[in-house]
């Protein structure tokens, strides 16, 4: 039985594809690893399946907030029509995006509903860029952070994951590049998953090595959280008296798993709870029978999934955020 007194809050992660064009050195396998073979064993959920699974949480759960991510989601043919889907059904609409194609995009995805836009941009620089991406195009990022700004894709929040050795001594350009252009800079704390488990001890840089780097050059008040925030925000100000909002996000050093509610669907159905853990279920044919049989055991399953969220033991899985949908 499902038992609702009040409704739980749920927040969702969904991930449209597992393509994505870029090839992140932390995110995605390298090309020719065992594990770089794309996970789709079938077609991506098609649209209907993943509005109908966001109306179903929506009857029964308290569903503010609704993030559509990948694999890159701008590759998904007819996105549009997927948002048109969802803006029916009256939600806070994101998209976290590479951005390599917003500048095209930002335009039809606004007029379809969507809300605003998550980007992430590990660099400012062109050589570190495509190197950190296996050859991303910096330029096309920020000409297409520029177009969801000029859009009203806002706001807009730029996630920079941090890297000793590869990007680190950009800092605090990119906070700097944030309150310029007036968007969220959050420094993201590398997770030991996927291809980032390797060389973890290498590349890791903590959110307290960041913190103290950006207090040299900004002046930093603690703005109150929200229940479950993943973020630790910050109303920053420069020498010049810029002011903006500059975040961390610590999931290794300081894991946000009390009042977390988040939930994740992959591109092929696959509802993930945790992404410390290696664990997934496939809602997949449950999804495309579409009655009331498998409605109510959808349900069951997420109501024991979010009841059964606890604080995340060790990091415990090779599979990567491209596939699980970041
Ligand atoms: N393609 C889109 C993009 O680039 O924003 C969406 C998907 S990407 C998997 C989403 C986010 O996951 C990116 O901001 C990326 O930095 C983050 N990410 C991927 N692997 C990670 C890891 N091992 N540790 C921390 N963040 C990771």
């Amino acid at each position: 039985m499902i038992t609702s007194q009040a409704r739980p809050t749920v927040s969702l992660r969904l991930s449209v594809t597992e393509q994505c064009q870029l090839g992140c050195l932390y995110c995605r396998p390298a090309p020719g690893s065992s594990a770089s073979k794309c996970t789709c064993a079938s077609e991506p959920l098609p649209f209907d399946d993943i509005a109908y699974f966001v109306g179903l949480i929506q009857s029964h759960f308290s569903l503010t907030k609704v993030h559509l991510t990948g694999g890159e989601p701008l590759l998904r043919p007819n996105l549009a029509q997927l948002i048109r889907l969802l803006t029916d059904q009256k939600l806070d609409l994101a998209l976290t995006t590479n951005a390599q194609c917003l500048k095209k995009h930002a335009s039809p995805l606004k007029q379809a509903g969507l809300k605003r836009v998550n980007v992430s941009l590990d660099s400012l620089n062109p050589a570190t860029f495509a190197n950190m991406t296996r050859g991303g195009d910096v330029k096309r990022t920020l000409a297409g952070i520029q177009q969801a700004s000029d859009v009203q894709l806002q706001p807009i929040k730029l996630n920079m994951t941090v890297l000793r050795g590869l990007n680190d001594h950009e800092i605090e350009d990119v906070a700097h590049y944030g309150l310029r252009t007036g968007c969220e800079v959050r420094f993201l704390e590398l997770m030991p998953i996927g291809p980032a488990q390797d060389r973890f001890d290498q590349f890791f840089v903590s959110a307290a090595e960041v913190h103290k780097r950006l207090t040299r050059e900004f002046s930093l008040n603690p703005i109150e959280a929200k229940p479950g925030q993943s973020a630790r925000r910050y109303l920053a100000r420069d020498s010049q008296g810029r002011k903006g909002v500059l975040g961390q996000i610590a999931p290794y050093t300081r894991p946000f798993c009390q009042g977390c509610r988040r939930l994740r669907l992959t591109s092929t159905g696959q509802l993930i709870t945790c992404l410390a853990s290696g664990n997934a279920i496939d809602l997949s044919q449950w999804l495309r029978q579409r009655n009331l049989r498998s409605e109510r055991i959808i349900k069951e399953i997420v109501t024991r999934e979010l009841d059964a969220k606890c604080m995340r033991g060790p990091f415990d899985t090779s599979r990567s955020m491209v596939a699980v949908g970041g």
